[in-house]
């Protein structure tokens, strides 16, 4: 991600946000973390500069020590514009300076360290050449649950991000199918996900025919002819927040066996959504829409989980999947996606983002779940 986001936010949340993030780096038994550009620096301080930059930019949050973010000169008067800017010193380096002595001054203990994920190889290794007595965690493995819970300004954004998907949805399902390729539906998803306020579109899967029994399918040159089921899953990033939602259409009449597939999706997605409320274990999300596919005898042909994180990145914990034992806490934000795949045939997936309330399930999504017939 990069550029600048409209996002609501003020230097005391991006404080706030620290604060807790270095609370629960204590508790995983970290001595501070070390914060690469990418969705966690974004979340942290709402810096997010050129993701391709190899000059070292690190936010430094060790207990009890002021945030230090340490950044190449050239881009100091940036960073210093960023939402949290004034939550946290800058410390710049110029070219031809050693950063990573820099940096080895601000940890100032040796001990274990969460690093960001997507953190270059190359900071990483000269961080333990210059910290021989440092070692490292990935910093989504320590504190996964870390961005999950949203505050009420970050659901009004994925709310807002969900219904520009919808409104997505709405357009799409007018556009022709019958003798066009994917690829070209999956440029008109990308136009409308641009139009609707998307300031980056992450994927837009179409997947006709024997295409939509491969989950990942992206979009590539089959024409898409009259009886094919096609599965759609777009979304992106508006103002920060990500978007990710999936229909499945047919075009033309279904038979009796595609609508049959395509009802039993829609009713694992309902008993998924239907399990979701405070303290239930993200696995029995999963269990739920799983029992159903597999009541059907079609539990095989489901070959993924049912459901992942969204927040400031379209892929993130927590998951919803057998194992997870995480217990969903309102504010929670995550897919319910179950799908049916038969090898050569086609696929369904039906999918909406959902936030947790006291009461239950919450859906971003709105756009009707019964198959549409298109064009
Ligand atoms: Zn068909
Ligand atoms: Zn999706
Ligand atoms: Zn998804």
């Amino acid at each position: 991600m990069t550029g600048s986001t409209a996002a609501p936010f003020t230097a005391d949340d991006y404080r706030a946000r620290m604060e807790r993030a270095v609370r629960e780096a204590a508790d995983a038994g970290l001595a501070g973390l070390l914060v690469a550009p990418g969705p966690d620096l974004a979340w942290l301080t709402g810096y997010a500069p050129p993701a391709a930059t190899e000059r070292l930019t690190l936010l430094v949050l060790v207990a009890d020590r002021d945030p230090v973010l340490v950044v190449p000169a050239l881009e100091a008067p940036d960073a210093a514009h960023a939402a949290g800017a004034s939550a946290v010193t800058l410390r710049d380096w110029t070219d031809g300076k050693d950063p990573y002595a820099l940096t080895a001054g601000l940890l100032g203990v040796s001990g274990r360290f969460g690093i960001s994920d997507n953190a270059w190889a190359m900071h990483l290794l000269g961080l333990q050449s210059a910290l021989p007595g440092t070692s490292y965690a990935s910093l989504t493995e320590a504190l996964p649950m870390l961005r999950a819970v949203k505050d009420p300004a970050e659901l009004e954004l994925l709310a807002a991000a969900g219904a520009a998907a919808d409104a997505t949805f709405e357009e799409i399902r007018n556009v022709r199918f019958g003798g066009r390729r994917e690829c070209d539906v999956a440029r008109d998803l990308a136009g409308l996900l641009r139009r609707f306020g998307h300031s980056q579109v992450d994927f837009t899967i179409v997947a006709s025919g024997p295409n939509g029994a491969s989950p990942h399918h992206e979009a590539g040159d089959r024409v898409i002819a009259r009886g094919d089921m096609v599965v759609l899953d777009f979304g992106g990033l508006k103002d920060g927040y990500g978007s990710d939602t999936s229909r499945t259409v047919h075009v033309g009449e279904p038979t009796g066996e595609e609508r049959e597939v395509h009802d039993l999706v829609r009713e694992a997605q309902e008993a998924g959504f239907r399990a979701v409320r405070p303290g239930v274990p993200c696995q029995d999300v999963d269990r739920a829409a799983r029992a159903v596919v597999a009541g059907a005898g079609y539990g095989e042909y489901f070959i993924h989980r049912t459901g992942h994180g969204i927040g400031v990145t379209t892929h993130e914990p927590p998951y919803v999947v057998e194992g997870e034992e995480q217990p969903l806490v309102p504010g929670m934000c995550f897919s319910v996606e179950p799908g049916v795949y038969l090898p050569g045939r086609f696929g369904v997936r039906i999918e909406d983002i959902v936030t947790v309330t006291e009461e239950g399930g919450r859906r971003l999504n709105n756009t009707t779940r019964e198959m549409l017939i298109v064009e």
